[in-house]
């Protein structure tokens, strides 16, 4: 299959890389040097243009918002073939996903969502677990071409529907690494050892991905790596508080959530990791990890 893979980024990289073991893929990124990288390392093709990508049978986007990849659309929308499947695996906006797959059916092309959780550990092994908006045949067709870069890959719903569900399941994290590092502060404030507040906790009913493996590596080893931007957190829990809004929920503890990480990239730039929150947390009470 002749695939176009868009966005050489944190996660698009290594799932290029795997892609590239099946198919014949061409890759364009906004800044070169990182497709070119690509095409040496991987073997895949540099694309001369992004335009050039729209004779591809498969197109899939991996960029920061729905803003750029509508940008791509319409960059690419006068030269696109009925029959190709657009496949955006960004964590992106459900309300524009729909318009988006509105506007590319009116050039015979299938459009569906299907971003990705995992985290780049989970794209570098092939083992995240990919949700899926679309129609049941689209979901298919997608499901062929993503098994090489999952291990689970669920069919969420209508189009739209996996990136509902994607931002809806970033809060959940977003809440609990929050909630985790304030009871893991207060803990180290009263005297306890960290480790030891990491033990009690991950054998008891507080544990998570975050008291388990987010946490730890920061607070009790000290490393903290760039693995995901808080920006790109922010923007998922912010369009999750908007869908809340849309449907006149009442979400306290997702709109406070939203809030605090809005605090806590204000505080710390679009740069900072996700995790990097505990740092504001840590300055809330006037001291440090
Ligand atoms: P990165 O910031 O590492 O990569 C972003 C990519 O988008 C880069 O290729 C960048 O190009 C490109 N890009 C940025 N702006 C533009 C633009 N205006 N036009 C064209 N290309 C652009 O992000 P991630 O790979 O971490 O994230 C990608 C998506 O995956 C996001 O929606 C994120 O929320 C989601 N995600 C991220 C996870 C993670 O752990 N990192 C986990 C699960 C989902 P350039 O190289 O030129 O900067």
């Amino acid at each position: 299959m002749k695939i176009a893979f868009i966005g050489l980024g944190a996660m698009g990289y290594p799932m290029a890389r795997h892609l590239a073991k099946a198919h014949d893929v061409t890759v364009w990124n906004r800044t070169a040097a990182k497709a070119e990288r690509h095409a040496k390392e991987h073997g895949t093709t540099l694309a001369p243009d992004l335009e050039s990508c729209a004779g591809a049978e498969v197109i899939i986007t991996m960029l920061p918002t729905s803003k750029e990849v509508d940008e791509v659309v319409d960059r690419l929308l006068p030269y696109l073939k009925a029959g190709t499947l657009w496949i955006d695996a960004t964590s992106g906006d459900p309300n524009v996903s729909r318009l988006t797959s509105e506007r590319l059916a009116g050039k015979g092309v299938d459009f569906v969502d299907a971003p990705v959780t995992g985290a780049v550990v989970g794209a570098e092994n092939a083992t995240l677990t990919i949700m899926i908006g679309g129609t049941a045949q689209q979901f298919e067709r997608a499901r062929e071409i993503l098994k090489v870069c999952g291990k689970t890959i669920i069919h969420a719903g209508d189009v739209g529907a996996g990136h509902a569900i994607k931002v809806l399941t970033n809060s959940i994290m977003g809440a609990t690494v929050w909630i985790t590092a304030e009871c893991m502060l207060m803990a180290k404030k009263f005297g306890i050892d960290m480790k030891t507040a990491f033990a009690v906790t991950n054998s008891g009913s507080g544990r998570s991905n975050a008291s388990e493996n987010l946490l730890p590596m920061r607070l009790v080893d000290g490393k903290w790596p760039l693995v995901f931007k808080l920006a790109l957190h922010d923007k998922d829990i912010r369009i999750a508080a908007a869908m809340a809004h849309q449907q006149h929920g009442s979400t306290p503890m997702l709109a406070l959530t939203s809030q605090l990480f809005t605090a806590a990239l204000n505080q710390l730039g679009p740069e900072a990791d996700y995790i990097e929150v505990a740092k504001v947390i840590a300055a809330m009470n006037g001291t440090e990890w």
